[in-house]
């Protein structure tokens, strides 16, 4: 039986005050699941699953070990020195590590070059593209660390991986088994995703465990599917709302990994299971595995986010997207904040940019509300001297007590 422990995990870098994440796409209970199918036809992926999960150990140790810092990953003598540098121009590269499990592998494309034929090689390029340019384009947020980072993948990572993982410095794709994944780099909400996590490690720094592990996830799932929204131009009601799409053949009953508009329904598969995520607090899961459940209740924020995008209409990015980075960003989120505190902080980005009792401030409270996390919210529409619990709108009368959030 393989063991599976915390995938994914923050730890202090040495001599800075941020930590760094090793992130994993799938979850471990959904390849812990596909490692124990004996169904002949999907040997080999059952196969690949197991060894994909006994391969995160020996990532977790190595990286540990090197002590990476964000920083250590920028190829010096690409910018001519910071001064010279101008802020929002991405600077990518793309490393090929050929099947081994050896980071970074052999450099195949930097920013200036022409694009070559590997297909995972292009799909990588033009994701870290593609998220760098949600960040900046629409939050004028330069890169993950908002210093220009350079964005840098390694794709073909280890034999049949099924995962793809940011471990602190760089994005790490494997080409899945064939039989139940696909290769990663064919979904983008997957790229936007893991680069999320090195926006949350730079900015709120928020602990993978529990709640905060859980909006960690939400986080990054939120912006990897406005990455691949902005870029399909799709509007909050066209788009689908679902993480790794594309990832799963045509053999799983499936459409993604997981769906923010409808969660528990992205796949209901013979050798899979069915999708577990919770949609709102009635489905909560108490849990010590995935820990604590991060990419299991990761689905009651997910679905608070597309009902108030979906309530707002129009673009995602534009409005409710802007309220979730500026929530983020804002330097208020204690590390270990929960999802009423997390609620709560969405509800005062929306008062701070749009005014209490506004259109864009009801939409937060109702979404919160819709999962159950209304509590404390109050109503938008009560004047600031409303009295009585749950009638306020402001900070002082709607937080019952300071608290660390
Ligand atoms: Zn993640």
């Amino acid at each position: 039986m393989v063991r599976v422990t915390a995938e994914c995990h923050t730890r202090p870098m040495t001599g800075s005050s941020h930590g760094f994440s090793r992130c994993t796409i799938v979850p471990p209970y959904l390849l812990v699941r596909l490692a124990r199918v004996d169904d002949p036809r999907l040997a080999a992926a059952a196969e690949a699953a197991r060894r994909s999960l006994m391969r995160d150990v020996p990532i977790r140790e190595l990286r540990a070990a090197a002590h990476p810092t964000p920083s250590s990953s920028v190829h010096s003598g690409v910018r001519g020195g910071a001064a010279a540098r101008v802020r929002g121009h991405v600077d990518r590269a793309v490393s090929d590590a050929g099947g081994l499990e050896r980071l970074p592998g052999r450099l195949v494309r930097r920013e200036g070059q022409p694009a070559g034929a590997d297909l995972a090689v292009n799909e990588a390029w033009a994701g870290l593209g593609d998220t760098h340019s949600l960040f900046w384009n629409v939050f004028e947020r330069d890169s993950i660390d908002d210093r220009g980072v350079s964005l840098e993948a390694t794709v073909h990572y280890g034999r049949n991986y099924d995962n793809a993982f940011w471990d602190g410095e760089r994005m790490v794709f494997g080409d899945g088994d064939g039989l139940v994944f696909n290769r990663f780099t064919a979904s983008l909400t997957v790229i936007g995703h893991e680069l999320t996590h090195g926006v949350t490690q730079f900015t709120a720094n928020l602990t993978y465990e529990g709640q905060s592990g859980a909006i960690n996830e939400s986080l990054s799932d939120v912006f990897g599917s406005l990455v691949e929204q902005r870029s399909l131009g799709q509007s909050a009601a066209e788009a689908g709302w679902l993480i790794g799409e594309g990832l799963f053949t045509d053999q799983v009953q499936g459409v993604a990994l997981r769906s923010l508009k409808a969660p528990g329904t992205a796949y209901n598969d013979d050798a899979l299971g069915k999708d577990p995520q919770p949609a709102d607090m009635t489905g909560y899961i108490e849990t010590e595995d995935d820990n604590g459940g991060v990419h299991l209740n990761s689905g009651i924020p997910n679905r608070a986010f597309y009902l108030v995008a979906t309530a707002l209409g129009g673009n995602a990015w534009e409005t409710a997207g802007q309220i979730w980075f500026d929530t983020l960003t804002s330097g208020t989120l204690g590390r270990t904040v929960d999802f009423a505190g997390f609620a709560r902080a969405t509800s005062r980005a929306a008062v701070t940019r749009h005014g209490a009792g506004s259109r864009e401030h009801e939409a937060v409270i109702a979404g919160w509300t819709a999962v159950g996390l209304g509590g404390g919210l109050g109503t938008g529409s009560r004047p600031r001297s409303g009295t009585g619990p749950g009638t306020g709108v402001g900070r002082a009368t709607v937080v019952p007590a300071p608290r660390p959030e």
